[in-house]
C-alpha cells in the first residue's frame, strides 16, 4: 500500500511535456467504463445506488477526485481541483428523489457538480466485495496480510471476492497495539479507536471489515480469529457479544465509519492510475484531503479513583 495521509494527490501524467508525444484525454464514457470494468455495477446490492449520477458520456476527463463522500465540501475540493470527475464510495441518493432543488443539500451538490462540468460515479457494495476491494485497501493500511474473505461471494468461483477479510499479523501483537497501530495508520478522526475486550489479549489473526460491521459478527464468530475491526459498533451488538464470548479473548475494535473505508480511495485512484497508464490517458488521480467523518470533537472521561470508572 503507498504511504497513508491525507495528502494523497497521485499522478498518471503522461507525459504530453515530451516533444512529439501526444497525450490522449479520454471521455468520461472511457473512464466509467474503466470504472465500471473494475467494480461493476451489477455485483451492488439490490437495495443499494450506484454507478454514474451526474454526468455527460462525451465530456473529456483530464482530473479525476476520489473521496468517500458526496458532500459539499468535497465537491469545493473538487471543483478547486478542475476535476471533471469525482468517484465517491457512499451513494448521493440511496433511496431515491422527487428533488434536486438547490435549496436541499443534495441538490446544491447537484447543481454544483452540473454548473462546474464535474461528473459524480459512486461505488459501493460493488466495491465492498471486490477483488481487491474497501476491506483489502483497510488490511493494507493496517500492515495485515490478508488470507481470504470473511463472507465469500458464492459467485466468485476462486473465492477472492466478498464482504469483510480474515487476515493474519506478521508478528502477534496486543489488542492494545492493534488498536495504537490503527489510530496510527488511519486518518486521524475525534473517534480515534474503541476497543471491547483484554487490551493486553494476544492477537495472531483479525478480521476486518471497512464500514459497518456488526451484522457480520455470526460469520466473525465463526472465522475464529482473536479481533474484529470494523466501524458503527453500538451498545447492544457488542454487549450480547462480548457476554456470549466471555470465555474467549476476542477483542473488537471500532474505528470511524470514514477512517475504515478512506484507504479504499488510495487504492481506487492507484488502480485507475494503472489504467491510465496502460490506456495512454493525460489523466491525473486525486484522493480527497477533506476529512467528512461527521463526528469532530471528542472529550475523554475524567480520571477517577472510583473503581466504576477506573481506567485498567
Ligand atoms: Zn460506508
Amino acid at each position: 500500500m503507498p504511504e497513508r495521509g491525507l495528502t494523497g494527490a497521485r499522478c498518471g501524467y503522461n507525459g504530453t511535456d515530451q516533444p512529439g508525444s501526444l497525450a490522449y484525454v479520454p471521455r468520461l464514457s472511457e473512464v466509467i467504463a474503466a470504472l465500471e470494468n473494475l467494480w461493476p455495477a451489477e455485483r451492488a446490492e439490490s437495495w443499494d445506488a450506484v454507478g454514474t449520477v451526474v454526468g455527460e458520456p462525451d465530456q473529456e476527463v483530464s482530473r479525476i477526485l476520489f473521496a468517500v463522500d458526496p458532500v459539499q465540501e468535497v465537491v469545493d475540493e473538487a471543483v478547486k481541483l478542475g476535476a471533471g470527475l469525482l468517484v465517491t464510495h457512499h451513494p448521493l441518493y440511496l433511496r431515491g428523489t422527487t428533488t434536486v432543488a438547490a435549496s436541499t443539500f443534495k441538490g446544491r451538490v447537484v447543481h454544483t457538480l452540473i454548473k462546474n462540468d464535474i461528473a459524480l460515479h459512486v461505488a459501493h457494495t460493488n466495491a465492498d466485495t471486490a477483488d481487491p476491494g474497501v476491506s483489502d485497501a483497510l488490511a493494507g493500511a493496517l500492515g495485515l496480510r490478508v488470507v481470504r474473505p470473511l463472507v465469500p461471494d458464492p459467485g466468485d468461483p476462486e473465492g477472492r471476492r466478498g464482504l469483510g477479510r480474515v487476515c493474519e499479523l506478521e508478528h502477534p501483537l496486543t489488542v492494545r497495539e492493534l488498536a495504537a497501530r490503527a489510530a496510527e495508520r488511519l486518518p486521524a478522526t475525534a473517534q480515534g479507536i474503541r476497543v471491547a475486550g483484554d487490551p493486553e489479549a494476544t492477537v495472531r489473526t483479525v478480521a476486518v471489515s471497512g464500514g459497518s460491521g456488526d451484522s457480520l459478527f455470526d460469520h466473525v464468530r465463526a472465522a475464529g480469529v482473536d479481533a474484529f475491526l470494523t466501524a458503527d459498533l453500538r451498545h447492544h451488538p457488542v454487549s450480547e457479544f462480548t457476554a456470549e464470548r466471555a470465555h474467549s479473548p476476542l477483542a473488537l475494535l471500532d474505528a470511524a465509519h470514514w477512517a475504515t473505508e478512506w484507504p479504499w480511495c488510495e487504492l481506487g485512484a492507484a488502480q485507475l492510475d494503472e489504467i491510465s497508464d496502460r490506456n495512454g490517458w493525460d489523466l491525473r488521480v486525486h484522493v480527497s484531503k477533506t476529512v467528512t467523518d461527521p463526528w469532530t470533537a471528542h472529550a475523554a472521561s475524567a480520571p477517577t479513583s472510583d473503581t466504576m470508572g477506573a481506567p485498567n
